[in-house]
C-alpha cells in the first residue's frame, strides 16, 4: 500500500470518528488537555528521531527475529477504533468490539476445525498460554504439565506462576513419552506447532493417539505456526500437513495474530475445545457487569482491560485477508514458506554454510563451516558473521543468533569437537512474503560475508 493510500485510510478513520462524536451534543475540550500544535509537532519530531534507533523490520533485509509491521489495514482499523478506546474486558466496555472479537475468534476456531469452542483474544501468546495452562491445572490439580526442551520458556515459568507440577520431556521421543505417560503422573502435554527457535512442528498426529490411550490432555502452542494450518488444508500442501490436520482434537490451542496474522502487538488468542471450561473462570465482580446478560469476555478471561481496538484491527484484516489457503492469508504464508524451501535448496550445495535442520515452516537455522569444526570456532564465526552483516555501511543484513546444545552438533561431522556446552548458530525468520524473492540475495550476501571471514 502506498503512503497516500494509507493516509486516505487514516483520514477515513478520523472522519468516521467525527461522525460518531457528532451524534452527541458538541463539547469543548478542557483547557487542561490542550497542547499547542507547535509543541506537539516538536515532541513528535523528537520522537521520530528517537525511533530511528530501530532495525528495518519492514524490509526483507531484516531476517532476524519474528518481527514485522502490521498490515496498513490493521493499523488504520486499530487507529479508527482506538479513538473510541473500547475495553474488551466486558460488553459494557465496548459492545461493538466485543462482538467483533467473538466473530474473529470464531473464524480462528473454525480454521482449526473446532466445532464448538470457548475462546478470546489476549494481549499476548504468553498470556494465552498462561490461561490454557491454568485451565489444565484446574482440571488436573495434582498432575504435571509436560513440555519439550524446545517449547517456549513461558511454559516452565507459567507453571511456576500457577504453582502447577511440571516436567521437561521430549514429547517428540514417542518411546520416552509412552514410558512417562504410563506412570500416570502427567495430566497435560504441551505440543508446539512451530517452535520459537527453529519453527519445528512437533508430531502431534503421533502424540495424540498416545495421549488418548492414557487419558492425557493436549495443549497445542501454535503461537507461531498456527496460521500455517491454512496451507495444510490446501490440495497440494507445501508443509507436512499431518500435525495440523488433527489440531481440532487438542483440548486447547494458542495462536498469536501479532506474529503471522499481520497484527500490531497486543494480539494473542486462546481457544478451548470444551466450552464448559468457562466454569473455571467464574467470578463475581460487583462493578464491571451491569447492563448485559450475555456472555462477557471478562468472564472468560484472566486479563481485565484489553484493547477493543485489537479486535477491530484483526476483524478488518481478516475481511481483507480471509483465513483461506487460496486467497487472503494463505498465499502470504505460501511465500514465506517457499522462501525457506528455496533457502534450504541453496544451502544444500553450499561449501561455506551448513543447514542445522530442515525448515518445517519459514525459519532457517544454519552455521558456518569453519576449518576446524568445534563448538567454540563455530560460535565465534557465527558472532562475526552476525555483526559484520549488521554493521556494514552498505546494504546491512539483519540476522539472529541462536544457541543450540553442542551435543546436537555431533551429527554434522565425526570430527566435531564439543569444547563448550552450547554452540551459537545463525537463525533467520523469513516471515515476510517479500522474502520469497529476496532470499537468494540474502543467501549470496551471507555466503560472501562468511567466505571473507572463514
Ligand atoms: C512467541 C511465542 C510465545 C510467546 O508469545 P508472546 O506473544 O511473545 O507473548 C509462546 N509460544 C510460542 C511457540 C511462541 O512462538
Amino acid at each position: 500500500m502506498t503512503e497516500s493510500e494509507f493516509r486516505l485510510l487514516i483520514d477515513a478513520g478520523i472522519s468516521s470518528h467525527a461522525h460518531f462524536r457528532n451524534r452527541w451534543e458538541s463539547m469543548e475540550e478542557d483547557d487542561s488537555l490542550s497542547v499547542s500544535g507547535e509543541r506537539s509537532a516538536s515532541i513528535l519530531s523528537e520522537l521520530g528521531e528517537r525511533l530511528n534507533d530501530n532495525y528495518p523490520f519492514f524490509h526483507p533485509r531484516y531476517a532476524g527475529q519474528m518481527i514485522k509491521p502490521p498490515h496498513p489495514i490493521a493499523m488504520a482499523a486499530y487507529m479508527m477504533a482506538m479513538q473510541i478506546n473500547p475495553n474488551n474486558h466486558a460488553l459494557d466496555g465496548g459492545p461493538a468490539t466485543a462482538k467483533l472479537e467473538l466473530e474473529v475468534v470464531g473464524q480462528i476456531a473454525k480454521m482449526f476445525g473446532y466445532t464448538d469452542h470457548l475462546g478470546h483474544l489476549t494481549s499476548s501468546g504468553t498470556f494465552a498460554n498462561l490461561e490454557a495452562l491454568w485451565v489444565a491445572r484446574s482440571i488436573h490439580p495434582d498432575k504435571a504439565i509436560a513440555y519439550s526442551p524446545s517449547a517456549h520458556y513461558t511454559h516452565r515459568r507459567m507453571c511456576e506462576v500457577i504453582n502447577a507440577r511440571s516436567m521437561e520431556l521430549d514429547v517428540t521421543d514417542l518411546e520416552l513419552l509412552e514410558t512417562e505417560l504410563k506412570k500416570g503422573s502427567i495430566g497435560t502435554l504441551v505440543v508446539t506447532i512451530g517452535t520459537t527457535g527453529t519453527g519445528s512442528v512437533e508430531p502431534l498426529h503421533r502424540i495424540l493417539p498416545l495421549a488418548k490411550k492414557y487419558g492425557v490432555r493436549i495443549h497445542a502452542d501454535c503461537a507461531y505456526g498456527g496460521f500455517f494450518t491454512l496451507l495444510a488444508h490446501a490440495p497440494e500442501p507445501i508443509i507436512a500437513p499431518e500435525p495440523f490436520l488433527v489440531l481440532h482434537e487438542c483440548d486447547s490451542i494458542v495462536i498469536d495474530p501479532h506474529k503471522h496474522g499481520l497484527q500490531p502487538y497486543g494480539c494473542g488468542c486462546v481457544l478451548f475445545r470444551d466450552a464448559t471450561v468457562g466454569k473455571y473462570y467464574r467470578h463475581d465482580s460487583p462493578y464491571t457487569y451491569f447492563t448485559s446478560k450475555e456472555l462477557h469476555l471478562g468472564e472468560i478471561s484472566l486479563e481485565c482491560s484489553r484493547a477493543g481496538a485489537s479486535a477491530a484491527a484483526l476483524w478488518a484484516t481478516l475481511k481483507a485477508f480471509p483465513l483461506r489457503a487460496d486467497e487472503g492469508l494463505g498465499p502470504i504464508l505460501r511465500k514465506t514458506r517457499h522462501a525457506a524451501v528455496v533457502w534450504s535448496e541453496l544451502i544444500s550445495s553450499s561449501r561455506i554454510l551448513i543447514e542445522y535442520c530442515k525448515p518445517d515452516l519459514d525459519i532457517v537455522i544454519y552455521f558456518p563451516k569453519t576449518p576446524v569444526l568445534s563448538a567454540s570456532r563455530i560460535s565465534a564465526a557465527t558472532e562475526r558473521i552476525f555483526t559484520t552483516a549488521m554493521h556494514r555501511s552498505e546494504s546491512p543484513l539483519y540476522l539472529a543468533a541462536f544457541a543450540v546444545p553442542s551435543s546436537a552438533m555431533a551429527k554434522y561431522s565425526t570430527d566435531f569437537v564439543a569444547d563448550i556446552p552450547v554452540t551459537k548458530v545463525l537463525r533467520s525468520v523469513l516471515m515476510k512474503p517479500e522474502h520469497e524473492h529476496f532470499v537468494t540475495t540474502i543467501f549470496r550476501e551471507i555466503t560472501a560475508i562468511s567466505g571473507s571471514i572463514l
